[in-house]
């Protein structure tokens, strides 16, 4: 689906990270990036000084690669400062770990992570070591939705937050598979393949 905010970016972005970290055991260079958000159907708008920006009509995306720290800094079209998201990849040291998390530049208005949970994959045996909830989004009649897979509610359930929403942190309400956020308006869809 078109990409309407910078949350509806950040966190498929941050899944498919944790996913290149999880099989290759490094932080994503630019060109795995610039795959990754032209497959989420963002343009490459200039290339320069080691920055690369994309955007669409909605949201533009700056991939700032440095060194072994890679930053997506996702802003909205309309200028929105407040919407702004950055995801960041990394490895830390003393965790001996990747971590690859969503921050929000107003992080007042959010009372939990995005995502509920940063990723932590282990350095070593390359295993995922938290719950992060993340996902992409899909629209029908009624808006856009999260899209949450099988594999991610397990973890998500057994960590006991389903009554969080992934997206804002507010309070879902769920329906058999579906949730709904009364704070943020998104609904949570959990899709078993
Ligand atoms: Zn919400």
């Amino acid at each position: 689906m078109r990409i309407y905010e910078p949350v509806n970016l950040a966190m498929p972005l941050a899944k498919r990270l944790g996913e290149t970290i999880g099989e290759r055991g490094d932080v994503p260079d630019g060109e795995t990036v610039r795959g990754i958000l032209k497959d989420l159907g963002l343009e490459e708008a200039c290339l320069g000084r080691g920055v690369t920006v994309f955007r669409n009509r909605d949201v533009i995306a700056l991939v700032l690669p440095q060194g072994d720290v890679l930053m997506v800094d996702i802003i909205p079209a309309s200028g929105e400062l407040s919407d702004a998201l950055e995801v960041i990849a990394y490895r830390d040291r003393q965790l001996n770990a990747f971590i690859v998390e969503i921050l929000p530049a107003n992080d007042i208005e959010y009372e939990g992570n995005i995502g509920i949970e940063p990723i932590i994959i282990d350095a070593e045996t390359l295993e995922l070591e938290s719950s992060p909830v993340l996902g992409h989004f899909e629209e029908d009649e009624k808006g856009p939705f999260l899209v949450i897979d099988r594999e991610t509610y397990e973890l998500w359930r057994e960590s006991g937050t389903t009554d969080t929403c992934p997206v804002c942190g507010g309070e879902l309400a769920w329906k058999g598979s579906e949730a709904y956020c009364r704070d943020c308006g998104y609904r949570v869809k959990v899709k078993y393949h």
